[in-house]
C-alpha cells in the first residue's frame, strides 16, 4: 500500500535541486535537432498547488523554492519552466518532473511516465492530457526494463522513488544496472535523500562501484522540520551530458549561499 504523496513535499529544497538539474539536462538535449525519449519511473501527479492544505501543512516549499528561486538566473531552464507553469496555472502552481519534461520537449519527442498510486496516476493523466505522453499504472522499474532501449534511443531516464519500501535501497543498484546494460547511451538519473541515519550510504557505494564515471552531485540544507531526517539531496547521473558537472557546481554555490 503506497502512502507517500508528493503534494506534501512539492517545491522543497530536494525538489529544487532535482528539478533544476533535470530542467538543465532536458534543455541541453532539445538543443540538438534529433528526437529523444524521456522515461520516468516514479512520476507523481505532475502539477502541484503550493497553496493547498497539504503543502501549507508541511511548509516545505517555504524552505525550498520560496527562498532559492531568485538565486537562479531568469534564463535558467528551471526558472523558465516555473514561469511557464505559473502563466498557465496561476501563481501558486509548481511543476513536477513530468510537467517540466512535457513543457521542454518537442512534438517529435516521446514521453513515458509510470505512476503506481491509482489516485496520483489519475491526476497525472488529467494534468498531462494536452501532451502526448504515455502514462502507465505499473511499477516504474518494470516499465523501464520493458521499454529499454527505447525508440528514439537518445534521451534520459529519471528515477525518483519515495523510498517508502526500505528494500529499495538494496534493489535500486541492481535495477539501475539492468537498465544501463539495455540502454547504454541513455542519461540515467537517480534522486536519493541524504539521511541522518546514513541509510542511503550502501546504495551509493554499490552504484559508485558499478558506475565509476557517473556524476554524483549532492547539496546539503537544514532539515525542513525539527524532527526531519533528510539533510540533503543527491543526484546520481550515468552518462551525464557535457557541461552538467560545471552546472552542478553552480547549484552547489547557490544552495551554500542560502544555507
Ligand atoms: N518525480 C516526481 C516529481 O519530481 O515531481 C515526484 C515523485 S514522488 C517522489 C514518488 C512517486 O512514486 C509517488 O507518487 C508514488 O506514488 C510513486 N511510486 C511509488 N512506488 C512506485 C513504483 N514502484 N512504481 C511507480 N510509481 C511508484
Amino acid at each position: 500500500m503506497l502512502s507517500y504523496q508528493h503534494h506534501y513535499h512539492a517545491g522543497n529544497p530536494a525538489d529544487v535541486h532535482k528539478h533544476a538539474l533535470l530542467a538543465w539536462t532536458l534543455d541541453y538535449l532539445v538543443q540538438k535537432d534529433k528526437p529523444m525519449t524521456y522515461i520516468e519511473t516514479h512520476a507523481g501527479r505532475g502539477l502541484y498547488d503550493l497553496g493547498d492544505e497539504a503543502a501549507l501543512k508541511t511548509g516545505e516549499a517555504a524552505k525550498g523554492i520560496s527562498v532559492l528561486e531568485q538565486s537562479f538566473a531568469p534564463d535558467h531552464p528551471y526558472r523558465q519552466r516555473l514561469d511557464d507553469v505559473r502563466f498557465k496555472y496561476g501563481p501558486m502552481a509548481y511543476p513536477g518532473s513530468p510537467l517540466i519534461a512535457a513543457m521542454t520537449l518537442r512534438e517529435t519527442d516521446t514521453i513515458h511516465l509510470a505512476e503506481l498510486h491509482p489516485g496520483e496516476n489519475e491526476i497525472l493523466a488529467e494534468h498531462l492530457t494536452q501532451w502526448d505522453a504515455h502514462i502507465y499504472k505499473q511499477d516504474g522499474f518494470k516499465l523501464a526494463q520493458a521499454l529499454c532501449p527505447p525508440t528514439p534511443r537518445r534521451g534520459m531516464l529519471l528515477v525518483d522513488p519515495s523510498y517508502e519500501v526500505k528494500a529499495e535501497y538494496d534493489s535500486i543498484p541492481k535495477d539501475f544496472a539492468k537498465i544501463a546494460r539495455k540502454w547504454n547511451v541513455g542519461i540515467l538519473a537517480l534522486w536519493y535523500p541524504l539521511l541522518t541515519s546514513g541509510s542511503h550510504g550502501p546504495m551509493l557505494a554499490a552504484l559508485t562501484e558499478a558506475f565509476p564515471d557517473a556524476l554524483r552531485h549532492e547539496v546539503r540544507f537544514p532539515p525542513v522540520r525539527e524532527d526531519h531526517r533528510m539533510i540533503g539531496s543527491g543526484m546520481f547521473i550515468v552518462n551525464p551530458p557535457y557541461g552538467l558537472a560545471g552546472h552542478a557546481a553552480e547549484i552547489t554555490k547557490l544552495f551554500a549561499s542560502k544555507g
